[in-house]
């Protein structure tokens, strides 16, 4: 059967103490606050549950439309909406982190789904930098270079620039840098392990480190630094280019120029504009606007100038 209706999300925003106000400012959105860090664009995670806007399902949140429309999903076998997307605006350097995979995060995590997480970097200041994996050779030295604090020699950073595509498995570490924008599609979760936090305070006290669990989960050796970074800037215009397939996710970009029409075969498909604007069957849409093309949606029409991330199961 075929289904047309799109369903626009509402975002739920974020304050963090590294947040700014980049998503005001460039993204247009109506802010909380000056230190707004996190634009959950597409999400059913309690911690940050999207309203649909507009249409038939106007005002429904979508962990309410997953359990109670499943047909629109393509009937996938999960007890919830499995993907989260987000939009992280780094004013200032994140934590270290680290996350669980499914079967970590289940039993240590009242059964929450580990974290898989995937990065297209939106915008990077001229020689931007990330943390991606580490340096140490096995379990000992890492636990002796966390415990004594020799970060320098401890994480590996490796230079991004606006375009990149990054996939962070479960047991990486992993640190957005200041400066830079992304747009993360992962596993529905919010589990993250705190490994350092520059020592930063909030209110006057340091967040809560998770040092035993990191050190249970960090993958070690720590996979090669040549194969964590994809060049996605340029592609095939007017079609969809995968960027990722993995276990959980197939993450895609679309570059339209003019008019690109695509199949929208899979279960669901959900569709952020990160540049530009225009048109989908005859909807506008621009920048900063997230929607799913349900089950059974079948060929797509775009028309203008823009770009955007796909996903998918
Ligand atoms: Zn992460």
């Amino acid at each position: 059967m075929e289904n047309k209706e799109i369903l626009f999300l509402n975002p739920v925003f974020k304050q963090m103490i590294w947040g700014g106000r980049k998503l005001a400012d460039k993204w247009h959105y109506d802010i909380p606050g000056d230190n707004t860090g996190e634009c959950w664009a597409v999400s059913a995670h309690p911690n940050g549950d999207c309203t649909v806007r507009g249409g038939s399902y106007d005002g429904k949140r979508l962990s309410a439309l997953w359990a109670e429309a499943p047909a629109l999903f393509g009937n996938v076998d999960c007890d919830r909406f499995p993907l989260l997307v987000k939009i992280i605006d780094a004013k200032d350097d994140l934590s270290i982190q680290v996350h669980p995979d499914d079967a970590y995060a289940g039993r240590h995590e009242n059964g929450s789904f580990g974290k898989t997480e995937c990065w297209y970097i939106l915008d990077a200041p001229e020689g931007a930098s990330l943390v991606i994996g580490h340096n140490a050779r096995d379990k000992e030295e890492l636990a002796d270079m966390i415990r004594s604090g020799r970060w320098q020699e401890f994480l590996r950073e490796v230079p991004v620039k606006k375009g990149d595509f990054i996939q962070i498995d479960p047991g990486t570490v992993h640190a957005i840098k200041g400066g830079i924008e992304i747009l993360e599609t992962q596993q529905s979760s919010d589990i993250t392990y705190r490994v350092y936090d520059y020592d930063r305070l909030t209110d006057g006290k340091p967040r809560e480190l998770h040092v035993e669990k990191s050190l249970d989960v960090i993958t070690v050796p720590a996979r090669a630094a040549k194969d964590s970074v994809l060049d996605a800037a340029g592609g095939e215009k007017n079609e969809l280019t995968l960027l990722v397939a993995c276990k959980y996710y197939r993450v895609w970009k679309l570059a339209v120029e003019g008019r690109a029409a695509f199949d929208q075969k899979y279960p669901f498909l959900i569709m952020s504009v990160i540049e530009g604007e225009g048109k989908i069957d005859g909807h506008p849409v621009k920048k900063g606007d997230h929607f799913i093309l349900p089950d059974g949606y079948g060929e797509a029409t775009v028309e203008g100038n823009l770009q955007f991330i796909a996903s998918t199961v």
